[in-house]
């Protein structure tokens, strides 16, 4: 980013990408597509007067149209994606024995960037799964675009997230581009597209309800949840007992997972297999989840986690840097509520039960973790030692 001399993520520098989404959505010969993150949909409406937590999908994807987008997919369902890869990459680690344990979850591009600089040699527990961004991504010029007989080398792929950092995280390394083009062009934040949904006169709220395009857009429950904190674990347990019991959770609400408190701990009983879970999110609350871990390796003790999922931001993704200002504990805990009622009203509230993540498995991807989801869902990291500790 322009500003990496003082912030390596981009996070404290309000970068407008607009106008490069203006001028392709102007450009007759691109064919420009659009993904929206989990948290935008509990966010954007307070931009327009609506309380914080009220969830105006439908209105996006009508207001994405207007302004020009001809694709309209949803990261909620590169979350599902990301669930099948991280959550066969944990069965893996526990029952094969591949990898090192705790797993640590990768999708938070500030914590990416966090764990390089001062942990990296944490980074063999990192999931080498990407973020569901970059899922996305790689999916649109990958498959999607092959299958819609659309040239990728026109795709303009454009991400609404709720973050500053995933700009940053768009041209991370080379594996953010899998599919031979630039797999996310450009990255905007929530404020962003609010500033231009004002800019064109659109009236979202009075726009009619409108679907997310297929096969990329129908999303379960559990994509949903990645906005807030404790979500990526929650919806990762759902499908890792599924993976390890072969049957479906009774009562899928994983309430442990969830909440404000800054790290959160359980244990889950998958049919005997128990499995130790840390959720932390916030920076400062992560540094004590790694050193417990860190000490019990040094000590020969048994892991204390299993499995940790982290966050930069305090709530998690609903409260990143690039929602609506004026974010408070009450804000936070309204846009939380938003996107548990988004999962509680879902047909299919587990990522394996997502009919279109079987169609995109069996026409495309094969097997979870198999070469060509290796090829295109997944990365590497390297050690950033730029500071000393
Ligand atoms: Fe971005 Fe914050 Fe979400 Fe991390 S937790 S991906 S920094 S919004």
């Amino acid at each position: 980013g322009q500003c990496s001399a003082h912030c390596p993520v981009g996070a404290i520098y309000e970068r407008d990408d607009t106008r490069k989404v203006w001028a392709a959505l102007q450009n007759k010969d691109i064919h420009p597509v659009v993904q929206i993150a989990p948290a935008v949909r509990v966010a954007l409406g307070e931009e327009f007067g609506l309380e914080p937590g009220t969830i105006i999908t439908k209105k996006i994807y009508a207001a994405l149209r207007r302004l020009g987008f001809k694709t309209v997919f949803d990261t909620n369902f590169a979350a599902d994606l990301t669930i099948m890869e991280e959550g066969t990459e944990l069965v893996k680690r526990l029952t094969e024995g591949k990898g090192d344990i705790p797993l640590i979850t990768s999708c938070c591009p500030a914590w990416v960037d966090y764990l390089e600089k001062y942990y990296p040699e944490m980074i063999p527990h990192f999931s080498t799964a990407k973020s569901p961004q970059q899922m996305m991504g790689a999916m649109i010029k990958a498959y999607w675009a092959q299958k819609a007989g659309v040239d990728p080398a026109k795709v303009f792929s454009v991400s609404i997230m709720p973050c500053t950092a995933k700009k940053w995280e768009i041209d991370r390394n080379d594996d953010m581009k899998s599919s031979g083009y630039q797999d996310v062009d450009v990255s905007i934040t929530t404020r962003e597209l609010a500033r231009m949904i004002k800019q064109a006169g659109i009236d979202i709220l009075n726009l009619p309800d409108e679907e997310a395009d297929s096969p990329l857009g129908p999303y379960t429950g559990a994509g949903t949840i990645f906005g807030a904190t404790g979500g990526v674990m929650e919806a990762a347990v759902r499908t890792a007992y599924f993976l390890v019991t072969k049957k479906e959770m009774g009562d899928v609400n994983f309430i442990p997972a969830r909440g404000l408190q800054g790290v959160k701990e359980a244990e889950v009983d998958m049919n005997g297999t128990k499995i130790r879970i840390a959720v932390a999110h916030q920076m400062g609350n992560i540094a004590a989840v790694l050193e417990k871990i860190k000490e019990a390796k040094a000590a020969g003790k048994e892991t204390p986690y299993h499995f940790v999922e982290v966050m930069a931001c305090r709530g998690g993704c609903i409260a990143g840097g690039g929602q609506p200002y004026g974010c408070t504990d009450e804000v936070r805990s309204k846009r939380i509520a938003g996107i548990y009622a988004d999962d509680e009203k879902s047909t299919y509230r587990c990522s394996h039960q997502n009919p279109f993540i079987k169609q995109v498995y069996d026409e495309f991807l094969g097997e979870p973790n198999d070469h060509k989801a290796h090829e295109l869902l997944h990365t590497h990291y390297v050690a950033r030692p730029l500071y000393q500790k």
